[in-house]
């Protein structure tokens, strides 16, 4: 049998995939990210390929219509649109689901030809702290090192990750090498006990929003113990000073560790020279989510333990495609390729190169702003591509309202029925993984192909063809007249050659020459290139920086809600959930409840309980358990309205987001806990 190479849909892992329209899947055996593995989910995608629910036809306001009736109505109403109310009162928000080409042409038409920058995406819950981050300290957005670097550590930190569930086939690797050495050590930082801490020798229970107290602590023992690099602070990093003296403002108990175990795991940082640290959504989902990956980068660059291999710092991001929306400018406060929007010279090159009538003057809305201006009235026309904000955004509810103030909403999906979709006046049936063409980059910097393997279902059409025939009707179609994504994908490479000269990280010259159709997963710059090995950062004086962090003042309700995945879901199941077999794994809502509050509370395992923010309310079964600290509750963030009536978690999770990265604390609600 002849197995299609293709990458898989769900998490930033970015595994290899063999697949066949029978429903044969494996694992790729020669695709670096994942050498043959995959977890439960990736294991299970040939049981979601059938096409129960899937939207097969344009509809308008729930009629059936044809695709020239329906971007005709999209194309008029984002003209009328920017014509009656400017370019600022449309928007579209992405997702990390779509691939580089689809993303590449969205971004293009709004912010080069539309002339606004309100195009964010649901990556903006998931990293958009550690892009800030990394730009604050390395000048670029920029992930130094390649998954190799956890197999030649002798030190992995994991941070806010439940990497077992999360981005379980990293897990697996860094299983393996344990197993192989088991002088690996691995410390686990997490509120929770996680099936991640199963494997490490260390979990170290941190108060939420502890870590910057623990990393600010970290770098003062570093200080107080002499196990700083000076040299190469003298040479490649400024701020240290400052950086230090906010450090040793901080009382590293503050993170809710005791002195013993805080001693216990300065010691090894400090023993290891080869030290990974890799973070996820438990650093970035937070109200201070920035501070604290700076508060990481911090005591890597005092040390120099970045650019080495087995060193540095490591942002995994969750959704398979987050890295290369990234690249082509998919967040509204980036352009296109890594360049920046506020940088003149960087807009009139972009603008140039698209020979485009305009260009985005200022970074667009973020998404809980985006959503905020819905609500006020000051977005006319929304086009939701690939994602489903009406359950996954905080404040969901909320969201929902907003959508539905727009008085034009467009959604492009795969699925008939959504909570979003249910709120479209257009709905345009996208195709799906396995049906589509293109590319995505992992967390490692490593392009892939996703390749069709399977037919075109119904009137579906790609997404960067159903954008570019909107974009024609709008009157750009020289400019949007790509034959395939191969088209678009050299392009986006041409971009990044046009603009070389501004000298930034994003140097995609590899794939200059490179046959598209038989593209192999290929890093960029290079195949195993670090970052940083020479010393030198894209800030002007080519130093990195270390920042000042303070420690947050943290005020907290009755219970603290924590968020996030289960291990065999993907974000609101509209995949996963077809898989009875992922399905058997946890079946149904629940909320952890610690045993002393679940006896506070007079619940007994299985009850019902109401959780509460002041405005809204859900309803999920208690799983009392000890892997959550006592006043904390944790619940997945995967069923939504239509699967359950009041269960939907992000009814009650907040809005508030990082000042810096415009990212949502969804790992910082505050709720009271009834009986129900
Ligand atoms: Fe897919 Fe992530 Fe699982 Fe790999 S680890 S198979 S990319 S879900």
């Amino acid at each position: 049998m002849s197995l299609t190479r293709t990458t898989c849909p769900y998490c930033g892992v970015g595994c290899g995939v063999l697949a066949d329209a029978d429903g044969t899947i494996k694992g790729d055996p020669e695709h670096p990210a994942n050498y043959g593995r995959l977890c439960s989910k990736g294991s299970a995608l040939g049981e979601t390929i059938n096409l129960d629910g899937r939207l097969l036809t344009p509809q308008i306001r729930g009629q059936r219509a044809s695709w020239t009736e329906a971007l005709d109505l999209v194309a008029d109403e984002f003209s009328a649109a920017v014509r009656d109310h400017g370019p600022d009162s449309v928007a579209f928000y992405v997702s990390g689901q779509l691939l580089t080409e689809d993303y590449y042409v969205a971004n293009k038409l709004m912010k080069g030809f539309i002339g606004s920058a309100n195009i964010d995406t649901n990556s903006r819950l998931c990293m958009a702290s550690s892009v800030a981050g990394h730009k604050r300290a390395f000048g670029s957005d920029t992930v130094p090192g390649t998954y190799d670097d956890l197999e030649e550590a002798d030190l992995i930190v994991l941070v806010g990750s439940n990497l077992a569930w999360c981005h379980p086939v990293l897990h697996q690797r860094i299983a393996a090498v344990k197993e192989k050495r088991p002088d690996l050590r691995i410390v686990n930082i997490d509120p929770r006990l996680t099936a991640t801490s199963e494997l490490a020798d260390i979990h170290l229970k941190i108060s939420p929003d502890g870590d910057i107290a623990l990393f600010n602590g970290l770098l003062a023992y570093l200080v107080a113990e002499g196990m700083v690099d000076t040299d190469y602070i003298t040479a490649n990093v400024s701020g240290f000073d400052e950086a230090l003296a906010a450090a040793k403002t901080c009382d590293p108990t503050e993170s809710g560790l005791s002195a013993r175990d805080l001693l216990q795991f300065y010691a090894l940082w400090a023993k290891n020279r080869k030290v990974v640290t890799v973070y996820s959504q438990g650093v970035n989902q937070s109200e201070c989510g920035t501070d604290k990956v700076n508060a990481i980068l911090n005591c890597h660059l005092a040390t120099g333990r970045v650019g080495a291999p087995g060193c540095g710092p490591f942002s995994v991001t969750g959704q398979p495609n987050a890295m290369g929306g990234r690249e082509v400018g998919g967040l509204a406060n980036m352009l296109a390729n890594h360049l920046d929007i506020e940088n003149s010279g960087h807009r009139d090159a972009v603008q140039m190169f698209w020979e485009s009538p305009t260009i985005c003057q200022q970074p667009g809305l973020k998404a809980v702003d985006l959503f905020e201006a819905c609500a006020r009235g000051k977005i006319k026309a929304l086009w939701v591509m690939s994602t489903n904000p009406a359950v996954s955004m905080p404040d969901a509810n909320g969201v929902s309202d907003a959508i539905a103030n727009v008085p034009f909403v467009v959604v492009s999906d795969i699925m008939a029925r959504t909570d979003t979709g249910d709120l479209a006046d257009v709905l345009l049936p996208a195709t799906g993984w396995g049906e589509k063409d293109g590319t995505v980059t992992n967390s490692e910097r490593r392009v892939s192909r996703q390749r069709a393997f399977l037919p075109t279902p119904g009137d579906a059409r790609p997404d960067w063809k159903i954008i570019c025939d909107v974009a024609a009707r709008m009157g750009w179609g020289d400019a949007f007249s790509y034959d395939s994504p191969s088209e678009v994908f050299s392009e986006y490479i041409a971009l990044s050659e046009a603009t070389r000269t501004f000298g930034r990280d994003l140097d995609l010259s590899v794939f200059a020459d490179a046959d598209y159709a038989a593209l192999l997963p290929t890093q960029w710059p290079q195949n195993n290139h670090r970052f940083f090995a020479d010393g030198k950062f894209y800030h002007p004086d080519g130093k990195a920086r270390m920042v000042a962090i303070a420690t947050p003042i943290r005020s907290l309700g009755s219970f603290r809600l924590n968020t996030g995945r289960n291990r065999d879901q993907w974000h609101t199941m509209t995949r996963t959930g077809k898989a009875p077999r992922l399905g058997a794994h946890l079946a149904e809502p629940y909320v952890e409840v610690h045993p002393d509050d679940a006896a506070a509370l007079e619940l007994e395992p299985g009850d019902l309980v109401q959780l509460n923010n002041g405005a809204n309310d859900c309803i999920l079964r208690a799983l009392v358990t000890p892997r959550v600290a006592q006043g904390h509750l944790f619940a997945p963030m995967h069923w939504t309205r239509q699967r359950t009536s009041r269960s939907m978690i992000n009814s009650v999770t907040p809005s508030q987001t990082d000042p810096v990265s415009g990212q949502p604390a969804l790992k910082s609600g505050s709720v009271s806990a009834t009986r129900f």
